[in-house]
């Protein structure tokens, strides 16, 4: 499938880390499945994905200081 932003590159799903702050407090999120452009670098998260992303980033800000979890113990745990 071609990049729809530069129409050059290639897409290829990859697994990166998404990091979020608020309020002093940092949360990432590793593992994330992802589609990637090796020629523009632009970073798709199919619509599921983003979701819990979003869901789980801000549920790790308003409990933790710092906190680090995998995306896949989220999806797993929520099947
Ligand atoms: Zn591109």
């Amino acid at each position: 499938m071609r990049c729809s932003n530069c129409y050059n590159g290639e897409l290829h799903e990859e697994r990166r880390h998404k990091s979020a702050e608020k309020d002093g407090r940092i949360a990432v999120v590793t593992d994330v499945p992802v589609t990637v452009c090796p020629s523009c670098e632009t970073v798709w998260y199919d619509e599921n994905v983003a979701i819990a992303l979003d869901e789980m980033l801000t549920e790790m800000l308003e409990h933790d200081t710092m906190a680090v979890r995998p995306f896949s113990t989220q999806t797993s745990s929520a099947a």
